[in-house]
């Protein structure tokens, strides 16, 4: 294994970084548009701002709109649907048979509270999201690609991952997720989960081969990282993270299969659907009272953190979207995907791989 790939990657990826834009993201969402409940004024200037972030950095933008009734007990007079976005932002390198590599990160706050301005959970995810993608498309040229790079800021997480399902499976029936997500029985939850994935198939024509999920990045000296797929693809990655993390804390939560609970966001469709490894990412809030709360506010949030999430963003794309892919197409079938065959990275290959050094 050689280490001179990530190396360039991660110098490039250091000398590209901006904290002032970074932060800019983060204030403008959080103070400056501030509550970002689904279907509010703050969820619309949030998908707008997202939007031109991302062609100003010269990706090709593409909006997902879906709509989605309260239940009956929480609508308030007169009832209205709600209609929500996802933001997706392309860094195209011209080569689609190798699949795409999909990093994402929820825009919405959380809708039961009065006044959430979602600094941490999760204006902060897409800072970085969007600093990553001002960074991955000016390395294009640098690096040889065969992977196209997606960033998607999505809508309605707080409502039950509701924009990652309707990405994964073009799916507009958000009925039973609603109700799964407002049950209180965490056991009947999880189960009420499985149910809808097991129900549910892909999207025709997606070719997303790994998820990279920001969610929270709070005012704590804590690198999470959870994982579910296969847990051998996450050897790679590990080490590219552990490179970027230097002597920073963290944990790595490996699981075979994704427990929509452990930690619910916008990844766990990825694998419970799709069947890709999906990865979350976050340090958590060093007091429960700021989640999901008014007291989420920018001062919760660790700018140091901030920077390190956005650059090992940065990095993963760049890394996995350089992957030597193995030649053949391995067939997997899953209990929840009979027949559906994935191109499998090699991670030993993905971070070895000398041809597309640059
Ligand atoms: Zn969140």
């Amino acid at each position: 294994m050689k280490n001179c790939e990530y190396d360039t990657v991660i110098t490039k990826v250091n000398n590209l970084f901006s904290k002032k834009n970074t932060l800019r993201h983060l204030r403008h969402l959080v103070e400056d548009i501030g509550p970002r409940a689904s279907g509010s004024e703050g969820d619309r200037r949030a998908k707008d701002y997202i939007a031109e972030s991302l062609r100003s950095y010269g990706l090709s933008v593409a909006l997902e709109a879906f709509e989605f009734a309260l239940p009956e007990v929480e609508k308030t007079e007169p009832p209205t649907d709600i209609e929500t976005f996802n933001v997706i932002g392309l860094v195209n390198v011209n080569e689609q048979k190798h699949g795409e590599i999909a990093l994402g990160a929820h825009y919405d706050t959380y809708w039961k509270v009065p006044n959430c301005p979602g600094a941490t959970d999760n204006a902060a995810g897409v800072a970085a999201l969007l600093e990553a993608a001002r960074i991955t498309n000016q390395l294009v040229g640098d690096f040889t690609l065969r992977r196209n790079i997606k960033y998607i800021a999505f809508g309605a997480e707080e409502h039950g991952q509701l924009g990652s399902y309707y990405h994964v499976t073009g799916k507009k029936d958000f009925g039973k997720l609603l109700e799964a997500s407002r049950t209180d029985d965490t056991n009947q939850k999880a189960e009420l989960y499985q149910q809808i994935a097991k129900e549910a198939k892909p999207v025709e024509g997606i070719s997303e081969r790994y998820y990279i999920n920001m969610d929270s990045i709070g005012n704590t000296g804590k690198f999470l990282c959870l994982f579910i797929g296969d847990v051998k693809e996450l050897e790679g990655i590990k080490s590219v993270i552990c490179k970027v993390l230097g002597e920073r804390e963290h944990s790595f939560f490996e699981h075979e299969r994704a427990n929509p609970l452990e930690y619910g966001s916008d990844h766990v469709w990825y694998n419970l659907i799709y069947g890709v490894p999906a990865l979350c990412f976050l340090w958590p809030v060093k007091s429960k009272n700021d989640y999901h709360s008014s007291m989420d506010t920018l001062d919760k949030v660790n700018l140091e953190s901030l920077e390190i999430s956005a650059k090992i963003l940065a990095v993963l794309a760049i890394m996995l979207a350089k992957g030597k892919v193995q030649r053949e197409w391995k067939k997997r079938v899953t209990e929840r995907h009979k027949g559906a065959s994935y191109l499998f990275l090699d991670n030993k290959q993905l971070i070895g791989d000398e041809s597309g050094g640059g």
